[in-house]
């Protein structure tokens, strides 16, 4: 971790107003702190002009995979010292990094691609930094989660991002029914590996669901598929899942929103083609009530509605 002179360097502009980071990444060298810097999700020419100056001119890049990083360094004729971190890097490497800004050091963090600390590492090493009072600087450009979302064409008003889906069968059943009544987008993030599986429990939790996946975003093989899940999940089957994937689900219907009572939830579930276990499992779930006093309601309230018992 060899370190440049410090001579360059500018004070830091720490006000509350500032942002910091703004006055931080300027020609004349870089403020102490800890940058944030996002990096190409595919295409490189979505690097910032910021985010070149900063890795430029920082002391050292803290690295997800300096593979990755050498490239895209090597791209632009950027020769800063890198160190790995990782998820394994275990908590040593984070307060080497911490120590390296308190000492006046400026250290970038990137991740593979895209936004450091979105579904990446970075958390422990920017909590260490927080919890020490030091500057921690967002240098924003590309992230999945957002470029998927400004093309999806789903309602962005409010959405939920989930990072990625449970891996077990089961826990990954829960999790989307779970979801059933939830109004907000939901986006998460899924492995060509195992897109098929996850839409199959969409298409048995939520079924006719609508979602949008964007395949491959920012590269030459960029797709977004549209429609139904049974109808996306089609497309899986009749092809190979290949690349990066982002999932989008649509929010359940307005009117089905959170106030709504069990026994409306109830009858909102069967609508969305859901069965009587699952339904009772999660309304006992969401409501914390034993499942049998669920499963005497749902009697009640099918025979309210004459339906069979
Ligand atoms: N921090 C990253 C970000 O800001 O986008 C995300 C890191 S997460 C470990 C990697 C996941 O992001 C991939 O498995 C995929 O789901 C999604 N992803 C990354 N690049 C993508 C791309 N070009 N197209 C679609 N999804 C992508």
């Amino acid at each position: 971790m060899a370190a440049k002179p410090r001579g360059a360097k500018k004070a830091a502009d720490n006000t509350q107003d500032s942002g910091g980071g703004g006055s931080a990444a300027s020609a004349v060298g870089l403020a102490p702190g800890l940058y944030i810097v996002a990096t190409p999700i595919g295409n490189l020419q979505d690097i910032t002009l910021r985010a070149l100056d900063v890795l430029r001119q920082c002391d050292v890049i803290a690295s997800e995979d300096t593979r990755t990083t050498l490239k895209l360094l090597s791209r632009f004729d950027i020769h800063t010292p890198l160190v790995s971190y990782h998820q394994h890097s275990g908590g040593a490497r984070a307060r080497e990094l911490v120590e390296r800004v308190r000492a006046g050091g400026a250290v970038a963090l990137v991740s593979e691609a895209g936004t450091p600390g979105i579904s990446d590492p970075g958390h422990e090493l920017i909590r260490g930094c927080i919890a020490e009072g030091l500057p921690v600087f967002p240098v924003p450009g590309p992230c999945a989660l957002v470029a998927f979302l400004s093309a999806a064409g789903l309602n962005t008003s409010a959405f939920v991002f989930a990072g990625f889906p449970p891996r077990k069968p089961g826990e990954r059943l829960r999790f989307f029914q779970d979801l059933a009544s939830e109004t907000r987008t939901v986006v998460f993030y899924e492995s060509p590996g195992r897109i098929r599986a996850t839409l199959e429990t969409i298409a048995e939790a939520l079924p006719g669901r609508r979602v949008c996946i964007g395949r491959e975003l920012t590269k030459l093989h960029e797709e977004f598929l549209r429609g139904p899940v049974e109808e996306v999940l089609h497309v899986f089957e009749e092809r190979r899942p290949r690349g990066e994937f982002v999932v989008g689900l649509e929010g359940a219907p307005v009117a089905a929103g959170a106030s709504l009572d069990l026994e409306q939830e109830y009858h909102l579930l069967m609508s969305q083609g859901m069965d009587d276990k699952a339904a009772v499992s999660l309304l006992a779930r969401k409501s914390g009530r034993p499942r049998r006093e669920i499963y005497a309601a749902v009697l009640q309230w099918k025979g309210k509605r004459g339906d069979d018992a």
